[in-house]
């Protein structure tokens, strides 16, 4: 087999996006060599640091070299000023639209020996739903003042977003015969959505996904729907019960979140923006300024983004070897960062994670 090099951008941030996008190009360059894969990285700048001293949070020229260099990214984190500052928008929503990256992918993952386990992940479409933006405000006739947000769901959005439902569901399969551990035995995909009241949005959306879950190549994935109320109850009562969840982007971004909540801590929680051909790791937490300097950042939710980014460049093996890593460490349960409980500095973590690599 020849081996392969991919070309990764390395964008720390601010905070302690500093501290963890490191431990994530040591794990990639600790991967072992019968993977047969190299690694360049290039070092990019975005984020409110970035701002302040060039008055762009994110340069032109790191949007360009990520489209026409790299083969994926790591993003660390940004923070966002408390008060809005002139000029200043978020770097990571600017990326996902110059990008094109129209889903939003977040496993949440527990230890396995947990109480109610939990090994899910929800692909939040990213691109339209009520986060077009259209809203406006008038008057009613007495003068009372009526605000309205356009609702968009597209056929082709939703064709996308559960076609990579589908894909994702099939690779988490692949991913646990490759000695993952896992709660699950077979792929399944649950579609959210609303449709019971909102019959053409929802609806739409529904039907699609059902559509492109039905293609052949998905025989094995199981597909169920469920409505986003009964889902959220559920989620919380039997969070075990689910693998893959399709949403919209509202509902996606809402039940993330809370998912994200089921394990305990931030610094767990990984995610990745992805394209046609192109992924971002991106850990879940922000820059967490009250505990940056202090090597004490839990890297686990960076080891695990930049698991997910190999994935989505169709290297699951390399994946698959960090994941269990990663859950080796959590499982033994001797070296885990403060957040956890444990008293271990970032990095031994990660050098407890390299040496199970
Ligand atoms: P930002 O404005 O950048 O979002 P924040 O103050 O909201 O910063 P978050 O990063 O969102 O901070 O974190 C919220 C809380 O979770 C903080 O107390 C932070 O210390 C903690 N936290 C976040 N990430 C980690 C991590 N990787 N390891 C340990 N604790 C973390
Ligand atoms: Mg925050």
């Amino acid at each position: 087999m020849a081996s392969r090099t991919l070309r990764i951008g390395l964008i720390p941030g601010d905070g302690i996006g500093k501290e963890v996008i490191p431990a994530g190009r040591r794990i990639l360059e600790a991967l072992p060599a019968s993977l047969k894969l190299k690694f360049e990285f290039v070092d990019l700048k975005a984020g409110f640091e970035t701002f302040e001293q060039t008055g762009a949070a994110l340069p032109d020229k790191t949007v360009e070299i990520l489209k026409n260099e790299c083969d994926g990214a790591l993003f660390g984190a940004v923070s966002s000023p408390s008060q809005a500052v002139k000029g200043y928008s978020s770097p990571i929503v600017a990326l996902r639209k110059r990008l094109d990256l129209y889903a939003n992918v977040r496993p949440v993952k527990s230890v396995m020996t947990a109480k109610n386990p939990i090994d899910m992940v929800i692909v939040r479409e990213n691109t339209e739903d009520l986060y077009v933006k259209e809203e406006k405000t008038y008057e009613a006739a007495d003068g009372s003042k009526i605000a309205e947000a356009i609702k968009r769901i597209s056929e082709k959005a939703s064709f996308r977003i559960a076609t990579m439902a589908g894909e994702i569901a099939l690779r988490r399969q692949n991913i646990r015969d490759g000695g993952a551990p896992s709660i699950h035995k077979s792929p399944m995909v649950t579609i959210t959505h609303k449709s019971n009241v909102l019959s053409q949005t929802d609806g739409l959306f529904r039907a699609t996904a059902r559509e492109a879950l039905a293609a052949s190549r998905f025989s094995s994935v199981g597909v169920e729907e469920q409505i986003v109320d009964s889902m959220v109850y559920k989620l919380f009562r039997q969070p075990e019960t689910y693998d893959v969840i399709v949403a919209p982007n509202l509902y996606g971004d809402i039940l993330s979140d809370g998912a994200a909540a089921l394990v305990g801590s931030l610094g767990l929680v990984p995610s990745a923006n992805v394209g046609e051909g192109f992924a971002i790791g991106e850990p879940c937490h922000g820059s967490a300024p009250d505990i940056m300097g202090k090597n004490i950042a839990n890297p686990i939710a960076t080891l695990r983004s930049v698991a997910l980014m190999l994935e989505f460049l169709n290297e699951e093996t390399a994946a698959a070897k960090i994941y269990a890593a990663v859950d080796g460490n959590l499982e033994e349960g001797k070296l885990l960062s403060p957040d956890l409980g444990g008293t271990a500095t970032t990095t031994e973590v990660v050098e407890d994670i390299l040496r199970r690599l």
